[in-house]
């Protein structure tokens, strides 16, 4: 069979401080906190979506705030940059929205039509937003601080930082992206539509120190695909083309295969299905702590050992009606 993914799904990332992390991401980007629960794997810490109202696919960026965690190191082997989508008219608002809140801001730079800036979260995770030129359609989480017409529209790229294009370049290809440019160093690859959220760049710096995933840096990059059937065939051929893949995890709001890309990066390839209304209504995402099945009987040993995490009342549209009247 052909592999052919959509695009991305989500980016994992490793924050320390949990309130710091939230405020940033609802207070400065304006994105929804679409869900609270903990890391599956490591129940004493949080897990944290980020995305548009819904928590749609190709929207969402998630952390695991450990609280304390020595910082990462930027480098080949790991993705480096994750980069949001914004409307062309909105890159000299956000400049200036960011340098009014103290952040240290890039110039607006242009490359093969896109304008965009680069900053970092409070963590040191390097960010981009980026506008394609022919804008995005996505429609982007309106009721949060930042106004609608600016709004993130969702996930735009990744950057794979890499010490050489062999190996990368081929797994992504196995996975239905195509060669989309070249700038330089800069080899850009494209899945689906070939819009925001459907890209990847690999960045070849075989003079660059490898980098250390920890605080600060992405931990891995997901993939799209729709649907438990299509997920269980991409693991078949996966394994048949030699890839170490996990078994299938049940993430609650999607499915999962883990593997790692030559170069080092950590792949996932998780599901559309079922979403992040399977255990709460859409108004209330991310408010309470939600907790799979199978951790449900621990929740007052899970609770305890977890930092309180107080949120903005924008995060739920009627507290905020509320609050207005
Ligand atoms: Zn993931």
């Amino acid at each position: 069979m052909t592999l052919a993914t959509s695009g991305l799904h989500h980016v994992t990332a490793i924050a320390g401080d949990p309130q710091r992390n939230a405020e940033f991401y609802l207070r400065t980007l304006g994105l929804r906190l679409v869900k609270t629960t903990v890391n599956f794997d490591a129940p004493d810490v949080y897990h944290l979506y980020y995305g548009d109202e819904a928590g749609r696919p190709g929207m969402l960026l998630t952390f695991f705030p450990f609280g304390s965690v020595p910082p990462g190191r930027h480098g080949t082997g790991q993705a480096t940059t994750t980069a949001f989508s914004v409307s062309p008219s909105s890159i000299g608002w956000w400049q200036q929205h960011l340098r009014d809140l103290g952040i240290e801001v890039s110039d607006i730079a242009e490359r093969d039509g896109e304008e965009a800036v680069t900053f970092h979260d409070p963590d040191g995770l390097e960010l981009a937003l980026v506008a394609h030129p022919q804008g995005d359609p996505r429609a982007p989480w309106e009721n949060g601080i930042v106004p609608a017409e600016h709004g993130i529209r969702g996930l735009h790229s990744v950057t794979l930082s890499m010490a050489s294009e062999d190996g990368t370049v081929g797994m992504l290809e196995e996975l239905g992206l195509r060669p989309a440019g070249r700038s330089g160093n800069r080899l850009r690859f494209a899945a689906g539509d070939g819009g925001p959220g459907a890209l990847v760049d690999v960045l070849v710096n075989p003079d660059e120190p490898r980098g250390l995933v920890a605080g600060g840096t992405v931990h891995h990059v997901a993939w799209r695909v729709p649907d438990e059937a299509t997920q269980e065939q991409w693991r078949a051929e996966l394994v048949e083309r030699g890839a170490q893949v996990t078994a299938i995890m049940d993430r609650q709001y999607f499915r999962s295969i883990y593997f790692h890309e030559p170069g080092g990066t950590l792949l996932e390839i998780a599901t559309d299905q079922p979403g992040f209304a399977a255990d709460e209504p859409l108004l209330e995402l991310g408010r309470a702590l939600k907790l799979p099945p199978w951790l449900e009987p621990s929740r007052e040993q899970i609770e305890a050992a977890l930092p309180r995490l107080s949120l903005p009342a924008e995060n739920n549209p009627e507290l905020t009606e509320k609050t207005a009247t």
